[in-house]
């Protein structure tokens, strides 16, 4: 249930409500926004009345929230949320562009790779140092050792690091050296990692699973939310449909229909989205068109050469052209890019 205290309602009253949902059995989330303070009970408590919530001085209004999610839904927080790390802002006006290669190979290639994002405009490096690879003879990730490589990179030109977490026993190594921790589509339903995720105060990026829902991408949100973690971007990179041209079929769609569901950043990622090199641009504008807060991209020095996702990785040139056309529509939705 939410309980929306009234414009300049007291610190008092607002711990009143606190203690009475906790005494009916709720867990509390508490959202602040410029007027109204947002209480989220969050539990298996069924019987009551919001009529008697509106009673009490100080409530506005209170709402059985009949969505199977809560915390992540948009009456949480209407005023959106803005993740913040250092001075990068996703979901605010600036649709932020998250690039690099899908999987670190070496020094040489990630150094470069971060001079190509840097001077592009992006603002994140990505890079895969732990891969979910469909073949257990596929190259399998660098490791630490590939996370130490972009962490350098990355800091030299002021960039963040979004890296994937596979295993929960790998979250407090990634946490120094990701600044944004990314839950891949293969484990978007991970629930005892998406648990885990949820103790942290550390940013997540969850990429939509390759048969999931939009609804089943909000639960699987609500598993990290719930858990007191606020900080989590969605990811479109499209769905298995009966369509064989592109790797995936890209949900454009998803991206518009998240924004009114909830308040969390959705960026959209049309590498995977495609899984072909000439359409990562025409979806990256899409999803800005649509609404994006930012794009994960795979760009990579010698996209031939890569020893993954090769198909779908932009060369320099491309990656710059995908910015500049970018831009121009950020600014066409009076966003900047
Ligand atoms: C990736 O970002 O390189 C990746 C493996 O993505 P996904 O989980 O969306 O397949
Ligand atoms: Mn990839």
């Amino acid at each position: 249930m939410l309980v929306v205290m009234q414009e300049g309602a007291s610190e008092a009253q607002i711990q009143g409500v606190i203690n009475r949902l906790v005494g009916m059995g709720f867990t509390v989330h508490r959202s602040t926004g410029v007027v109204h303070t947002v209480l989220g009970g969050v539990g298996p408590v069924d019987d009551f009345d919001p009529a008697d919530f509106e009673a009490i001085e100080g409530v506005k209004e209170c709402h059985r929230i009949v969505s199977p999610y809560k915390l992540v839904s948009k009456n949480w927080r209407p005023q959106g949320t803005v993740v913040k790390i250092g001075n990068v802002e996703i979901g605010g006006d600036h649709v932020v562009t998250m690039a690099g290669p899908c999987s670190v190979e070496s020094r040489d290639q990630i150094e470069k790779v971060a001079d190509i994002v840097a001077e592009g405009g992006a603002q994140v490096m990505r890079g895969g140092a732990f891969k979910p690879r469909s073949s257990p003879y596929s190259f399998q990730g660098m490791g630490e050792e590939g996370l130490k490589l972009m962490r350098a990179a990355a800091d030299r030109r002021g960039l963040l690091v979004v890296s994937e977490v596979m295993d929960h026993t790998q979250i407090p190594m990634l946490m120094t050296y990701a600044h944004i921790l990314q839950v891949g589509a293969r484990n978007m339903q991970n629930y005892n990692l998406l648990r885990e995720l949820g103790r942290l105060r550390h940013p997540i990026l969850l990429k939509r699973g390759i048969a999931a829902t939009i609804e089943e991408l909000l639960l699987a949100a609500e598993y990290i939310m719930s858990g007191g973690n606020y900080d989590v971007i969605l990811c479109e990179r499209g769905i298995r449909t009966f369509e064989t041209y592109t790797r995936n079929t890209m949900d454009v769609s998803a991206i518009p229909v998240v924004k009114k569901l909830s308040h969390l950043p959705i960026v959209g990622d049309p590498s995977h989205g495609t899984g072909r090199r000439d359409l990562v641009a025409p979806m990256a504008r899409a999803a800005v068109a649509a609404g994006a807060d930012g794009l994960l991209v795979e760009v990579h020095p010698d996209p031939d050469r890569a020893v993954s996702d090769g198909a779908q990785t932009l060369n320099p040139a491309q990656f710059n052209e995908m910015m500049r056309q970018v831009k121009a529509i950020a600014a066409a939705i009076d966003r900047t890019a």
